[in-house]
């Protein structure tokens, strides 16, 4: 049986319960070393074989996946995040469709709720925005026709755009010409990390502060007036509106 894993954005503890256990229990753990941090496999057997996607190629993969299982072994398939936000993920379930070899899925805490609990923030604000767009900028993997960040920006919806803090003066600027640049920015750098860190401006000066902190890589940027401080209560929680749960007051 495979097992993938969403092992969350890095602090160990941001794991499920369900994925610590099998992780504890795996005799085979596959993890992407370029961002899981090390440390969620620590609970793992003293004789477990451990490989780093990080070197290895998707036949690899699969290989070691369909070795274990001949063997009767078990296989934790270890994603940063949740797998299903730009984790391959797909592509190894075809595989092992293909080959008849049973998997399941257990969901993680991807990195973008981690940056609003970093940034204390709420990303769909009343009155601000109901919708959030997860996206990227085109890179070596480009983005299919329609989700330009030009053609994105134009909802003014919250917006968090992963692969991208590399990018950030040109993603800025596409996103200007709707947001206008006064709109507040912030990149969030590893996430839950003990480094973590934290950036705030606006579309105007988020570049030059992110250059001058030299964050490259494993950072999300989230522009939209969700960072601000104008929204409308909620009527969740408004003592004259009914719900399923409470009468009204007044
Ligand atoms: N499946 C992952 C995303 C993998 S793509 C998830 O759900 O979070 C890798 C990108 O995710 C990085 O380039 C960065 O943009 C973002 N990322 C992953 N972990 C992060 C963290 N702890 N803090 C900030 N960004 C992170």
């Amino acid at each position: 049986m495979i097992y993938f894993i969403g092992a969350g954005p890095g602090d160990p503890e941001l794991m499920t319960i369900k994925g610590r256990r099998l992780i504890e229990e795996a005799d085979v753990i596959i993890y992407a070393g370029s961002l899981v941090n090390e440390q969620v496999l620590a609970g793992r057997k003293p004789r477990a074989a451990v490989h780093n996607s990080a070197y290895m190629a998707l036949p690899e993969v699969i290989e070691v996946m369909e070795a274990a299982e001949k063997e009767g072994k078990m296989t934790a398939r270890v994603h940063t995040g949740d797998p299903s936000i730009y984790g391959a993920i797909k592509e190894q379930m075809d595989a092992l469709d293909e080959r008849g070899i049973a998997y399941e899925v257990v969901p993680g805490v991807s990195s973008f709720v981690a940056a609003a609990a970093a940034l204390k923030a709420e990303y769909t604000l009343p009155g601000v925005t109901q919708t959030v767009i997860l996206t990227r900028a085109a890179g070596r993997t480009p983005v299919p026709d329609g989700e330009s960040l030009k053609e994105l920006a134009v909802h003014r919806a919250t917006m968090i755009i992963f692969l991208s803090v590399g990018q950030i003066e040109n993603v800025a600027a596409a996103l200007a010409e709707s947001y206008g640049w006064k709109t507040p920015a912030a990149v969030v750098y590893k996430a839950s990390w003990p480094e973590e860190k934290i950036i705030r401006g606006t579309l105007e000066d988020i570049g030059e502060k992110v250059k001058k902190e030299g964050v490259k890589k494993t950072a999300l940027i989230v522009v939209g007036d969700f960072l601000g401080s104008d929204y409308e209560l909620s009527r969740l929680y408004d003592p004259s509106f009914e719900t399923g749960y409470r009468k009204a007051s007044r």
